[in-house]
């Protein structure tokens, strides 16, 4: 079990005491004023924040809370409660109690699709402020909160609002053997699983929520959603918004707190029919471990380490040279499906390399409400003490660092775009996720050994191919083990694509209609005639 609890805390309290530095490559912008919050996010901050538990506003049963930390600062923005198990009991209950009143899944389908649908327009009139709170938050640039995260997560509740009305059974033609002469009519329905516990990470946190609940209310289920400590606010505005869009009480609810205490808590309740988890494998697992108690289902997004696959024939260097540099450095590198090896033909290699260092180096780190701040602050003092830790053993086992490998300033928690080569296969930073900008790359002469080196990973989770010979691009993308592979393009997301991992990247896919199975379950039904 991790003990992250006590180590975020000393290491906010240590990054908190340090100083803002300097300016220029792969360092942090200087700023002689801070960028200014809106006065209506100040407000809302100011207030105490709470649980969404049954359609109130209520404090940890505990009166416990912690703090909510702005990463680019280290300073306290906010303080949220720290939930245990008991605030898990309670929400769970009035999860329940919606389910089984119907207030929910007895509403027409039309009616459920119109409701949510409302979230995402709401989620848009409010998109400046959510990208702020984000950007606060999480640390990555608000321009990029408010053109991606915001707006995707809106998209979500729009397409999934479509489901309600489509989630159909069949009819099917049955035979029977052994009633011969006898007649049936059988079909099958669709219905919600129940309550579902859904935990998500600090990466995209509005988005995840959006990814989460979106689904789940189209087919019909009631929900206890955790958000991660990390970055809590996003997902207690969006309950706000869920209210004020009219989805009935217990039908959502939100408990902030840690992993340990209250994430462990939902996944193991006996009273939650599904767990939706999407963070770390380790935790992944505890999360399979947890759900065993009463067989609930499960679904999961884990993590990956994404091989970004640059041919010669490529038909445009300079667009998958800016590609290959999207593919890692896009929201700091944390995301899942991050291209962190780049695999580079060896004619082109040094080109290549050299053009990914030069945009790593040209990137401007800043706080994320800074207009011109490109990469804000990886999002916590763990997740900056586990990038450099990972610096640091590329470097001791002999990696070659072609730009950046270190923190950046000693205020926030900054690091350097990093471009390491001569690696080997079997070095940490090669073989693990590492969910910081820093990407490994390595030549590959011989095509025929290339999908097997690709695949040498336990994750599966995304990858990359460039090239214009469309055939070699069909045949790679059919052997590589990830379930999505991105083919002279990266990190194209869409509400109707399915998202998820092959290995040990997860379990179920995210969006289009598939996730719509994994939040529901068929029942069968025969009449005689
Ligand atoms: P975690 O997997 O620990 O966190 C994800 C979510 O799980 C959070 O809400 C967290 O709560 C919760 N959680 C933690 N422990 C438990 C538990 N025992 N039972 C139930 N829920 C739990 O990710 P980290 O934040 O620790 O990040 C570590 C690494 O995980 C990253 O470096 C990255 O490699 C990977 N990761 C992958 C993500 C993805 O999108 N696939 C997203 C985030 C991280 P809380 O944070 O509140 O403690």
């Amino acid at each position: 079990m991790k003990t992250r609890t006590a180590r975020n805390r000393i290491g906010h309290r240590a990054a908190k005491s340090s100083r803002l530095s300097s300016n220029g490559n792969g360092r942090v912008q200087a700023k002689t004023q801070k960028p200014a919050v809106s006065s209506q996010v100040r407000d809302w901050l100011s207030k105490p924040r709470h649980n969404l538990v049954g359609g109130k506003w209520v404090p940890a049963v505990s009166h416990k809370t912690f703090d909510v930390f702005n990463p680019a600062e280290a300073s306290v923005i906010a303080r949220v409660p720290d939930s245990d198990k008991e605030d898990i009991n309670r929400a769970v209950t009035a999860a329940r109690r919606a389910f089984e009143s119907g207030s929910w899944r007895r509403l027409t389908a039309s009616e459920r699709g119109k409701l949510i649908w409302r979230i995402g327009d709401l989620i848009l009139e409010h998109a400046d402020e959510l990208a702020e709170i984000e950007s606060l938050d999480n640390g990555k640039p608000r321009a990029v909160a408010r053109v991606a995260d915001i707006p995707l997560a809106a998209d979500l509740f729009h397409y999934m609002a479509g489901w309600a009305t489509k989630i159909e059974g069949t009819t099917i033609p049955i035979s029977v053997p052994y009633a011969p002469g006898a007649h049936f009519h059988a079909f099958t329905l669709r219905e919600p699983i129940g309550v579902v516990g859904q935990i998500i990470p600090w990466n995209f946190p509005l988005l995840m929520a959006a990814w989460k609940l979106g689904p789940a209310l189209a087919t019909g289920n009631c929900i206890v959603i955790k958000p991660a400590e990390q970055t809590p606010l996003s997902a207690l505005r969006l309950g706000e918004l869920i209210l004020e869009a009219g989805i009935p009480e217990g039908v959502v609810n939100i408990v902030t707190g840690f992993g340990e205490t209250a994430g462990a808590a939902l996944a193991a309740h006996p009273e939650v029919d599904k767990v939706a988890f999407t963070g770390s494998t380790e935790v992944g697992k505890l999360i399979v471990k947890a759900a065993a108690g009463n067989l609930k289902k499960v679904s999961l997004e884990l993590g990956g380490k994404s091989p970004n696959i640059v041919f010669k024939d490529v038909a445009d260097l300079d667009t998958a040279i800016a590609g290959a540099a999207n593919a890692i450095f896009f929201n700091h590198g944390q995301c899942c499906c991050a291209g962190s090896r780049l695999m580079v033909e060896r004619d082109i290699f040094d080109e290549v390399v050299e053009g990914v260092a030069e945009h790593a180096k040209k990137i401007k780190l800043g706080p994320g409400l800074s207009a011109d701040t490109q990469m804000g602050p990886l999002v916590s003092e763990e997740q900056l003490s586990r990038v450099t830790n990972y610096m640091h053993q590329g470097k001791q086992s002999g990696a070659c660092y072609v730009t950046g490998g270190s923190r950046a300033g000693d205020r926030g928690y900054f690091v350097q775009p990093t471009v390491v080569k001569d690696v080997k296969p079997t070095m940490s930073i090669v073989r693990e996720e590492i969910f910081g900008p820093v990407v490994v790359a390595e030549p590959f002469t011989k095509p025929e050994e290339l999908v097997a080196r690709a695949n040498q990973t336990e994750y599966g989770l995304a990858a990359g191919i460039w090239t214009r010979d469309i055939s070699k691009a069909h045949r790679i993308a059919a052997e590589l083990k990830a379930g999505t592979v991105w083919i002279n393009c990266y990190n194209v997301f869409d509400a109707a694509l399915p998202f998820g991992g092959y290995k040990q990247s997860g379990w179920g896919r995210e969006m289009g209609h598939e996730v719509l199975e994994l939040y529901t379950q068929t029942k069968a039904v025969v009449i005689g005639l």
